[in-house]
């Protein structure tokens, strides 16, 4: 969303969202869950009105996530407020991972949000566990014409969270 551009770059998501991607990532474990927000610009950011999980179909959803096609291919073209992808990591911090770097041009150009969750205590299995969200930006910026790898590069920046 380019509206996100040069702006003070807060993330907003209701609580009650929050607690929806929170069950849902515990419900998963210990598979890694995944799924898509929607949500529209506001002043200062972007605000999530939506989370929709969409089926973790990687051959090994323990340590890896694969949005399932026919529900990620009807979210980009039925859901105009597309804006971001949640998965989590549950047994890891909620950084982005070398592959989750890698696997940025499937979703840059068509989502600015990059949402990874993780247990806070991952070895405490009760349903009392809160939710670690971290949010960042999905960064595309063209490389240098005198580099040898030319295209495009994408990185995750961090984005202000903030809960409403
Ligand atoms: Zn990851």
């Amino acid at each position: 969303m380019a509206a996100l551009r040069g702006q003070q770059n807060t993330l907003y998501i209701p609580s009650s969202v929050e607690q929806e991607i929170s069950e849902y990532m515990f419900h998963s474990l210990p598979q890694e869950a995944c799924g898509v927000v929607l949500g529209e610009a506001a002043a200062g950011g972007i605000r999530i009105s939506r989370f929709q999980p969409i089926r973790n179909v990687a051959p090994d959803p323990l340590h890896h996530f694969q949005l399932e096609q026919v529900e990620w291919i009807r979210c980009i073209f039925q859901e105009p407020t597309l804006i971001g992808v949640f998965h989590s990591h549950p047994r890891t911090e909620p950084l982005p991972s070398l592959e989750d770097i890698h696997s940025l041009p499937t979703f840059a150009g068509m989502l600015n949000v990059y949402l990874i969750g993780s247990p806070i205590h991952p070895s405490d299995t009760t349903s009392h566990n809160k939710m670690n969200l971290y949010a960042y930006e999905i960064q595309s910026t063209a490389k240098a014409a005198n580099q040898v790898n030319e295209g495009i590069k994408h990185t995750l920046q961090p984005l202000q969270l903030c809960m409403t």
